[in-house]
């Protein structure tokens, strides 16, 4: 072939996969496009296989897939189009390519990101919750496949660029995730009750999906991403800490036993991330403008307050441990309550209670297998779903 590394983009469509895209434009020269995955956009997925011409696209439904065969055919571009389930992980696994780019929302992406996983491909980890659900087989998977795990939530990435290269974590104190507060952070706590979709969406610093959103606005965003850290860091919870930063221009830091912080800076744009993740260890231009402190100013610090955001307080019960069936169990009832929550079916702050309750309805429990993970998924969502029908 020419050279270029070859990359699978699974779910594409939105705020990961575009900038993604965007990205790899930029760097043609490097980058080429293997697989484009989506759910419903058709008409994006086909406009983006007319520009890249990739190998393989996949749509679930048969009939968009039908449909989209033939508008590619019409224009001359001979992508092979994969409607099966089985399609997702045919291209996570393809041999051709060599980077998967995970950025499907939710459990959803946890086998097609396994899989690439096991076949040793270079990932480029957005899809935080396959990574909460299945925890540790999921790093062993890793570790075993001979796979490179490269972090592009923000913050891991930014601890990630902080770390030397080397492994020595026993000279690292703390890692500091840091959070903006999202959109919420000065609401009356007493009108947190009628928050709706729209406010809990509307993110001060970030463009992103509506359900990492609405995370966001709740602080589990924050909790996942410490079961995150714990887990791609090898550290326990009396190792990570959370701090509020609302302009979000530090993007995590990592404190050393001799009292060094390193930070890692810059706008808040995922495109960094991203390029960070596709060149590692080298550096490539994302498009992202240049960093003006004297413009930023000022940079503030603020401790977490956990009465305005239960959420993340659950997670934290369940950060480091080593039952990562508790986080599959959080992570499930959070994505029914999530949903319901974007449905208008509850209110912004029963979110937590629905996530409590089945915590508590399950209890304490192991998963010693992806088919364990995926049994304890299955019955926490249908425990959420029965209390939110309730
Ligand atoms: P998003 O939440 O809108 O959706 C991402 C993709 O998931 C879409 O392309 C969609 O096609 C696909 N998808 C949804 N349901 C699916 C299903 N059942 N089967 C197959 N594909 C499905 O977009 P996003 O904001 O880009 O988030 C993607 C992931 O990246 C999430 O896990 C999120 O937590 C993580 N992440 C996002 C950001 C950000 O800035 N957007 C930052 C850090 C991490
Ligand atoms: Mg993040």
């Amino acid at each position: 072939m020419n050279g270029r590394s070859r990359i699978t983009i699974l779910g594409f469509t939105d705020s990961i996969g575009t900038n993604t895209l965007d990205v790899i434009a930029r760097n043609a020269d490097r980058y080429e496009v293997h697989a484009l995955t989506a759910f419903h956009r058709v008409d994006v997925l086909f406009d983006q296989c007319c520009r890249f011409k990739p190998v393989f696209a996949v749509i679930p439904d048969q009939k968009l897939a039908s449909d989209l065969r033939d508008r590619l055919k019409v224009h001359g571009v001979d992508t092979e189009v994969l409607s099966s389930e089985q399609g997702l992980i045919e291209v996570a696994v393809d041999d051709r390519a060599d980077t998967v780019m995970a950025a499907i929302v939710g459990a959803a992406g946890l086998l097609p990101t396994l899989a690439a996983a096991k076949a040793g491909k270079k990932i480029l980890l957005a899809n935080k919750e396959s990574l909460v659900m299945s925890g540790s087989l999921f790093m062993t998977t890793v570790r075993e496949s001979g796979a490179r795990l490269l972090p592009i939530d923000s913050e891991h990435n930014a601890i990630f660029q902080c770390l030397p290269a080397a492994n020595v974590t026993p000279q690292v104190k703390r890692l500091i995730l840091t959070a903006s507060g999202g959109p919420l952070l000065r609401e009356p706590l007493d009108r947190l009750q009628f928050v709706t979709p729209e406010q809990a969406c509307a993110h001060p610093n970030w463009r992103m999906g509506r359900k990492i959103s609405v995370d966001s606005a709740t602080m589990m965003n924050k909790g996942l991403e410490l079961i995150e850290a714990s887990l791609l860091f090898d550290m326990g919870a009396a190792q990570l800490d959370v701090v509020i930063h609302p302009q979000s221009i530090i993007h995590s830091m990592v404190e050393y036993i001799d009292g060094s912080v390193l930070a890692q800076m810059g706008h808040p744009d995922m495109r960094t991330p991203i390029a960070y993740g596709l060149a590692w260890p080298e550096r490539i231009e994302s498009g992202v403008s240049f960093l003006d402190l004297v413009e930023v100013a000022t940079l503030n610090f603020e401790s977490m307050d956990l009465e305005r955001f239960p959420c993340l307080k659950l997670a934290m019960s369940v950060v480091g441990g080593q039952n990562s069936g508790e986080s599959a169990v959080l992570n499930a009832a959070n994505e029914i309550a999530v949903q319901a929550f974007l449905d208008e079916l509850i209110r912004f702050t029963d979110i937590p209670i629905i996530v409590e309750k089945v915590m508590e309805q399950i209890g304490p429990v192991s998963a010693h297998s992806i088919e364990e993970v995926l049994a304890l998924d299955t019955n926490a969502r249908r425990l959420a779903v029965e209390r939110i029908g309730s």
